[in-house]
């Protein structure tokens, strides 16, 4: 059988991509090297951000914001709670990139965010101890996602409207010419007419010619706070970014999302360890956890005071200016591409999906993606 169109991968992206495609009376084969969800790649660990005030881009903003509708649908479509508001807090010097970055785009997006000096920062988030300097970025329709439940709701559609989705098969080749695609896996081999390459960190794989993608070592840490989890606890406490004024790698964490027991998650974000999803170190080292801790202590004292309940790798696929890569394939036009989401990713599934939906089904899309084109790499090759 011949397909309309083949997904490479169905992590965050693909599983998004599949479903977007079925809705669209698409025949989908999607093929998987694992199950799906599955804690190798860059989508497991119970949570991941959702916020509006873009601060690494303004471009990102009609795209989340498309994403947070898209996401509620789906939520509707299944029955399943997918996304919790809590609000968010991007705390920083006055002058720091982060809080001034974030600003700039909500007031250019008119998104609702509300500026706390550090004794109201005291005053309506006790577990936070503000430097004199800062400031916090408050905005009210911040949350995160349940990763897993996520892809499980995402994949559930896909099947629902008649996806053939295959787990625990590799893709070990494919070629494509202007007749369509063909794909050989490790059980058989299929023929599309479109070919959708999600494959997260394996990306370089079947890409490595065509895009510089850094894979990294990221450690997540559960830590039980000193004095009690009370003031995390999700209806009060938000997810939070914090950026230091020294250099410092920026921290992030989350509410308590798993009760009394279950630990606030929080975790540093640019580690440089390089590696494969096959040369990554998975064990656990005191000097992950302990990076953890000092990122976090100044902020967070009953963080950096607590003691940690369990900590695990995941990989971030990074491009040199952290911008996504999403696109037609430079050399070959039946394909498209989505990878390099440079650790932030997630929030924007829902929307990727629909456009590589777009893209397969008719090679262009209306969303704005001129900051992901896949060319703006082409004069670094060779
Ligand atoms: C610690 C950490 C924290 C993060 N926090 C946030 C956050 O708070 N907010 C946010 O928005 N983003 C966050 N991100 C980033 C986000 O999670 C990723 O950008 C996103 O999950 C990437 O999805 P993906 O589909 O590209 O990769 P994956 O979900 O890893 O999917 C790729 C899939 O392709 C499959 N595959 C690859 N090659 C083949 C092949 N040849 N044959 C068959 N299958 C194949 C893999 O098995 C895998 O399932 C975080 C990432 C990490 C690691």
């Amino acid at each position: 059988m011949s397909y309309d169109v083949i997904v490479l991968g169905l992590g965050a992206m693909g599983s998004a991509a599949a479903q977007h495609l079925a809705q669209r009376s698409k025949r989908v084969l999607g093929i998987e090297q694992f199950t799906s969800p599955h804690d190798k790649g860059s989508s497991h660990g119970a949570s991941r951000m959702i916020r509006q005030a873009y601060s690494e881009s303004p471009a990102y903003i009609p795209l989340v914001l498309r994403a947070y509708e898209l996401w509620g649908k789906l939520e509707q479509d299944t029955g399943q709670r997918l996304l919790n508001i809590t609000g968010g807090l991007i705390l920083g010097s006055s002058d720091g990139a982060l809080v001034t970055r974030g600003i700039a785009a909500a007031e250019q997006h008119g998104i609702n965010y509300r500026v706390y000096k550090p004794h109201e920062i005291r005053e309506r988030f006790p577990a936070i101890r503000p430097l004199e300097s800062d400031i916090a970025v408050h905005e009210e329709r911040a949350g995160y996602l349940f990763p897993e439940e996520c892809i499980r709701a995402q994949l559930k559609v896909a099947a629902q409207h008649g996806a053939e989705l295959h787990f625990e098969e590799k893709i070990q080749s494919w070629t494509a010419d202007a007749s369509g695609v063909r794909v050989t896996t490790n059980r058989a081999a299929y023929e599309a007419e479109r070919l959708v390459i999600t494959a997260g960190p394996w990306a370089n794989e079947s890409l490595r010619e065509f895009f510089p993608l850094k894979v990294t070592r990221q450690v997540m840490a559960w830590i039980q706070p000193a004095g009690g989890i009370e003031p995390f606890l999700a209806d009060h406490f938000p997810v939070f970014l914090s950026e230091s004024s020294d250099g410092r790698p920026l921290g992030y964490g989350f509410p308590a999302i798993d009760g009394p027991l279950g630990g606030v998650k929080a975790a540093v974000h640019g580690s440089n360890i390089e590696c494969t999803p096959e040369t990554i170190d998975r064990e656990i080292h005191e000097s992950d956890v302990l990076n953890v801790f000092n990122n976090l202590k100044s902020r967070f004292p009953a963080l950096g005071a607590g003691r940690s309940l369990r900590a695990q790798t995941c990989l971030y696929t990074m491009t040199p200016d952290e911008h996504f890569v999403i696109g037609r394939h430079p050399e070959f036009e039946p394909v498209s591409i989505a990878c390099g989401f440079s650790g932030h990713g997630f929030k924007f599934a829902q929307v990727v999906g629909e456009i590589l939906a777009d893209l397969a089904t008719f090679g262009t899309t209306s969303h704005p993606i001129e900051l992901f084109s896949p060319l703006r790499f082409r004069s670094n090759q060779h």
